[in-house]
């Protein structure tokens, strides 16, 4: 099979560019519920959350044909007067896609999209926990039209693969979604060729909760942003902060919610929190609730196992929870929401910023004054406001602190992908020609 190289790609007209990646849209969509169920087959999240997934994932690729068609330079004056500055805005060649189980399908397109809209070529190495998902989508990709070469997925040892991406002088950029010490590895290996390098990495969410929120608004939020892929996301809610005044009010409504979640297989009716991604996330989850209790720490609701067996935990709440302990500290990834106490919003801002994380930050409250406030002095990529679903392709996404470098999504996702160079002209030596020329035809 020949292959269409990045060259090939990049040549293309935009609009042409364009034209492929909105009937990859079509093609997605009109699989979303194929896609959804191999989705819940080989991640367990629920159906009904993999169909939207789905149409997530698929969204960054509509928004991206789109943008395609926009990438523009610019004229700047020059400090000569004979002098004229241009700007151009070029694909950045051949970029490396690292890419996690969690999202298996939008974390693949959030980077795909962009990149082939910029005229880029891809190799995506997906998470070997979620192939499927990976491989139907390039299947999709080659039914569209978009030529075989330009959208690459690789199998394999994940270290091989990685190694070899950085190591690739080809390679021009690498984009990671994953953890922490693996996207540092990865910026540590890109710098032996000079590597534009993207990384989406972990977080450690606070969830602020002030006595002024309204709760129902602040439970609704809570659920959504602790819940969502029974707690398996880097924007999940990892310590609920919540102020003295509303304390018990919201940890007895919180846990009774929580106690209510209907636990199973994703394709069971009414299923809201699926099972964890393997054994090594239970055992995680277990030694952190293990680690708090030992320290103080109260189980509302949940706390073990699921009698289900397998990988399922229970939706659980746990109280008295202090700065020290392993759940404050570390990302969780699983179905278990920490409940903090705070007197003043000084304090809660202090707590909030404490950690080395800086992805998704959230806070109840009803005053505007506060919102503001607390908003801006949150060191996070991302901030909701009685909001606990923020993510949305038309939006910058991306971390602060040592959850990441650059951004996915929107308009300043296109960055990533691009070359900014300038050309110098210097047009008076034209006019001489010109004028030699006319000279030599009189
Ligand atoms: P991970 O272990 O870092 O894996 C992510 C990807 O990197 C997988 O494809 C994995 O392959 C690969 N990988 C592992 N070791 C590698 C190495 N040495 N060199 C090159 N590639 C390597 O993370 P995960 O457990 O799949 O995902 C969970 C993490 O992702 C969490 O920390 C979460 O917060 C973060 N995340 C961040 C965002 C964000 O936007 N900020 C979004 C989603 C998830 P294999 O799976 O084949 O080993």
């Amino acid at each position: 099979m020949e292959l269409f190289n990045d060259e090939a790609w990049s040549k293309l007209t935009a609009a042409e560019r364009s034209k492929y990646l909105r009937k990859w849209f079509d093609l997605i969509m009109a699989h979303k519920e194929e896609l959804g169920q191999l989705m819940t087959l080989e991640q367990g999240k629920p159906l009904k959350e993999a169909i939207g997934e789905v149409s997530y994932g698929a969204s960054f690729i509509e928004f991206y044909a789109e943008e395609a068609k926009r990438v523009y330079g610019d004229i700047i004056p020059a400090t000569l007067p004979d002098r004229r500055l241009f700007v151009l805005k070029q694909p950045i060649g051949v970029v490396g896609a690292i890419t996690p189980w969690n999202f298996p399908l939008a974390m693949i397109t959030r980077k795909v999209a962009p990149a082939l809209a910029c005229g880029c070529t891809v190799v995506i190495k997906p998470s070997e926990l979620t192939p499927l998902t990976a491989l139907a989508a390039a299947e999709l990709s080659i039914q569209a039209g978009i030529p075989p070469g330009a959208v690459n997925v690789v199998m394999g040892s994940a270290i091989d693969i990685g190694d070899a991406l950085v190591a690739s002088p080809k390679v021009r950029k690498i984009t990671f979604t994953g953890s922490t010490n693996v996207g540092k590895k990865l910026m540590a290996g890109s710098a032996k060729t000079v590597k534009k390098v993207s990384l989406e990495l972990g977080g450690n969410a606070p969830c602020i909760i002030f006595d002024d929120a309204d709760l129902d608004v602040a439970l609704k939020g809570t659920l959504a942003t602790k819940f969502r892929n029974s707690g398996q996301t880097c924007v999940c809610a990892n310590r609920v902060l919540v102020q003295e005044g509303i304390f018990d009010k919201f940890a007895n409504a919180f846990s009774k919610a929580v106690e209510s979640m209907k636990v199973g297989d994703g394709f069971g009716e009414g299923v809201v929190q699926g099972p964890l991604i393997n054994d090594a996330a239970v055992n995680k989850v277990e030694t952190f609730v293990q680690d708090a209790i030992s320290k103080g720490a109260k189980v509302l609701t949940g706390g073990k196992k699921h009698s289900l067996g397998m990988t399922f935990y229970e939706p659980t709440v746990i109280s008295d929870v202090k700065s020290e302990m392993l759940l404050s500290r570390e990302e969780i990834f699983g179905p278990v929401a920490p409940i903090l106490k705070f007197k003043t919003e000084e304090e809660a801002i202090h707590m909030a910023n404490d950690t080395n994380a800086g992805l998704a930050a959230y806070v109840f409250t009803t005053s505007i004054q506060r919102s503001w406030r607390v908003a801006e002095a949150l060191e996070y990529g991302l901030v909701g406001v009685n909001e606990g679903l923020i993510s949305t392709e038309v939006a910058p996404f991306g971390g602060v602190k040592q959850s990441g470098l650059g951004r996915e999504g929107s308009k300043y996702g296109m960055d990533d992908y691009l070359e900014v160079r300038i050309f110098q002209i210097f047009f008076r030596i034209y006019e001489k020609i010109k004028y030699i020329c006319l000279g030599n035809m009189s």
